[in-house]
Formats: C-alpha cells, sequence, structure tokens
C-alpha cells in the first residue's frame, strides 16, 4: 500500500461542462468516474486534488446531468460522469442521461479506464451492479472503488470486503477500498489513476464498429466532385 502523503496530490482544473461527447477537447488519455449519486464521488475528486471545493463546479444546479471535465497539466483528464439513481430528476432530464453517458462511454477516444465507485457500506446496489454489468459488456477497462471506508465498523469489513467484492463479480483484492473523510487510500488512488492514464504502449485502435463500416462504405460509394480546372478561363492568361 502506498504510504499516506507519498503522492502528491493531482493537479485537476476544471475545463467546461457538455452535453456531447463531440463537445469536449481531445485528451491524451481519460479516466471518467461513474456512481450512483451520493455515493462520494465529488467528495473523492476533492480528496484527489486536495481542494475542498473542486467539485463544486460541477454540483453547481444544471451541471450535475453534464459531463464535467477536469484536465491534469500533461495534457490527460478525469471526466466525472453524472451520478445514476436519478429519483429527483425529472423525467426529461433523466430521459436524456443514457444517451448523453453512453455516447460519452462509447464515443469517447483515449478513454483508458472507467473507476465505478460503490458504496462501501451499502452497494453494490443493484444499479450499481447493472452499471457494472452494461461497462463490461462494452469491454471497458472497469476499476471498483469502495467509498466511504470510515463507515464499516473494523469488526465487518472483512466480511463486507468479501460480499461487496462478490456482488461486483471481483476477487475481494481487486476493489480499492477509500475514504475521503478519513484520507483512506488516497495516496493510493492518486497513484492508481496516474498510472491509467499514461499512454498505453501497445494500444492499437478498436476494430470499427458495424455502424461506422456502413457508413464508411455509405461515404465511399459518394461520386468524388468532378475535378474542377482552376485555369479554365484561358483568356486570362492569354
Ligand atoms: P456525490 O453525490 O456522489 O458527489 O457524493 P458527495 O461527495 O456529495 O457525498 C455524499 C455524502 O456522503 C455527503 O454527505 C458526504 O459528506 C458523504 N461522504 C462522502 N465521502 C465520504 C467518506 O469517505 N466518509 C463518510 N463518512 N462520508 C462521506
Amino acid at each position: 500500500m502506498t504510504p499516506v502523503g507519498a503522492v502528491p496530490p493531482l493537479p485537476l482544473r476544471f475545463v467546461m461542462s457538455g452535453t456531447r461527447v463531440d463537445d469536449l477537447p481531445p485528451t491524451r488519455g481519460e479516466v471518467a468516474i461513474v456512481g450512483r449519486s451520493n455515493v462520494g464521488k465529488s467528495s473523492l475528486i476533492n480528496s484527489l486534488a486536495n481542494r475542498k471545493n473542486l467539485a463544486k463546479v460541477s454540483k453547481t444546479p444544471g451541471r450535475t446531468q453534464l459531463l464535467n471535465l477536469f484536465e491534469l497539466p500533461d495534457g490527460t483528464s478525469v471526466m466525472d460522469l453524472p451520478g445514476y439513481g436519478f429519483a429527483n430528476a425529472p423525467a426529461a432530464v433523466r430521459a436524456k442521461w443514457p444517451e448523453m453517458i453512453d455516447g460519452y462511454l462509447l464515443g469517447r477516444a483515449n478513454l483508458h479506464a472507467v473507476v465505478a465507485l460503490v458504496d462501501a457500506e451499502v452497494g453494490p446496489t443493484k444499479n450499481d451492479q447493472q452499471t457494472l454489468a452494461w461497462l463490461r459488456s462494452h469491454e471497458l477497462d472497469v476499476k471498483v472503488v469502495a467509498t466511504k471506508h470510515d463507515k464499516v465498523k473494523p469488526s465487518k469489513r472483512d466480511q463486507r470486503r468479501r460480499d461487496l467484492a462478490a456482488g461486483c463479480l471481483l476477487d475481494p483484492k481487486d476493489v480499492l477500498w477509500v475514504s475521503s473523510a478519513k484520507n483512506v487510500n488516497i495516496d493510493e488512488l492518486r497513484a492508481r489513476i496516474t498510472e491509467w492514464l499514461a499512454p498505453v504502449a501497445d494500444w492499437h485502435p478498436p476494430a470499427p464498429t458495424r455502424k461506422q463500416r456502413a457508413e464508411a462504405r455509405a461515404a465511399a460509394s459518394v461520386e468524388p466532385p468532378e475535378p474542377v480546372d482552376e485555369y479554365d478561363d484561358e483568356d486570362e492568361w492569354n
């Protein structure tokens, strides 16, 4: 385990909030953070950066439902995705989320990993499990992090670790437990995020999807425009 204080805070800077993946500037590498509302996502982003109010920008009314982008000085970035478990959101907003989030998760170039937050005390919920299944079905590199470690009594932790990991279809050693409130494993998570953001040496672009292939075929079958003779009006030269 990385000793406390061993890893400097991630110097995250808020860049923008967007609704579509196409609105976002390109990145050299990105890690996205997902979790249901109240899982402790904002507190964790603040802890990673060691800033009190960094994630406040994403909590600003209207922004909680957007793609909130934070960047690091080296051109890599962290995406704060809207929380799911949308009980209080108006139906019109709710209806838009899946498309926005799917569009981002499936369309973002250089998305290296998705950190899925699960509440250590109560998780994984059914919603968490559905989200994990969806992410895995799309072959995204999912990293499960359990939040609010301090809320689980020390005497219950071993059992809880096993139950939570089993609920996420993982081995307990593959779930990192953190606490923003008590600064548990925040250094370790900073170190891991830095590692996940590093360029992937043997990365190859994913094979095109059926839709992309169909679009490419359609584009290829369009007749190219007639070549234009730039010196058509020869009179001008005589
Ligand atoms: P978000 O909705 O996922 O962004 O969650 P927040 O970061 O706003 O946290 C939701 C609630 O959980 C707040 O009351 C936080 O103070 C609390 N919380 C967040 N992290 C921790 C933690 O590590 N330990 C404890 N005990 N509470 C936490």
